[in-house]
């Protein structure tokens, strides 16, 4: 009786202690840069605010978590889905109100493509099973929250080359509107090495129908990048990686109209634009 009344006990005591599962510890804040925009990540410094770790953040229903990099100083971010209409983010703690900010417009082009294999603007009947099945393994990749302590979220670049096009573009494939581009797009010659621009573990290394060879990459704490349409795949799933590890090269593989990276950074399963993530673009 008292073994599990002292189980009891020390169940209470760390049930209470359970930090807010919203909170992440990191050198610095600083990245992803703030970019209040749809596709971007709203970041808010906390200071001389009445601020409890424990209690949850509540922003526009929106997605959000703080970010704790010394002792007292925190950031909240909230990445910002590209289809978010609000023109305000308030951001609230209970009913503390912590900060509203404004919601910057972006204007993103069109973009026309033409593609000339019908099996990729249609596919046949035979390929919707695959197509769904991949389409689930990547959406359940993007929504990975893993607590693994993350140091600082500044990114390199992957791969050296030309943005041949920008995160957000309205796409339309052979005169059809098609989903916004999620990612950045990188033009480099085929064979180009292609290196992981933040540590994480891979999640996916495999062969999908639109992305072609592509690597899923968790960098934890809602932290997920991947790369598509790669000529060869130089990781497997459960690798463990580091900043600048080679992982794949630039390829053809996949839905494409010539050899290039497609890079996409997701933040709790919200595609998010790369170039929050980088200092300076080489680009
Ligand atoms: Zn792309």
């Amino acid at each position: 009786m008292r073994i599990k009344l002292l189980a009891i006990f020390f169940s209470l005591l760390l049930g209470s202690c359970a930090l807010n599962k919203q909170v992440f510890i990191a050198n610095n804040c600083e990245f992803p840069i703030n970019s209040p925009y749809p596709g971007g990540v709203l970041s808010t410094e906390i200071t001389n605010r009445k601020f409890n770790e424990n209690e949850e953040i509540v922003a526009e229903g929106l997605k959000s978590f703080i970010c704790k990099y010394s002792f007292n100083n925190y950031k909240v971010f909230v990445p910002i889905p590209l289809d978010f209409k609000k023109t305000r983010i308030e951001i609230k703690q209970g009913n503390n109100l912590l900060n509203s900010i404004e919601v910057l417009k972006k204007n993103y082009r069109e973009s026309r493509i033409t593609i000339s294999n019908e099996e990729y603007v249609s596919p046949s009947k035979d390929l919707l099973p695959r197509i769904r099945e991949e389409y689930e393994l990547s959406q359940k990749a993007k929504n990975t929250v893993s607590a693994l302590k993350i140091k600082n979220w500044e990114m390199t670049i992957p791969v050296q080359g030309l943005m041949s096009s920008e995160f957000g573009v309205r796409r339309f494939i052979n005169n059809e509107p098609r989903n916004r581009h999620s990612g950045m797009d990188i033009a480099a010659p085929e064979g180009t090495e292609v290196i992981t621009p933040l540590s994480g573990e891979v999640i996916i290394s495999s062969n999908f129908f639109y992305k072609g060879n592509v690597i899923y990459v968790n960098h934890g704490a809602g932290l997920v990048s991947s790369y598509s349409h790669l000529s060869k795949l130089e990781v497997k799933k459960g690798d463990k990686i580091k900043t600048g590890d080679i992982i794949g090269l630039v390829g053809q593989t996949g839905r494409v109209t010539g050899p290039h990276l497609h890079w996409e950074v997701y933040l709790m399963g919200v595609p998010i634009n790369p170039e929050v993530f980088l200092v300076t673009s080489n680009l």
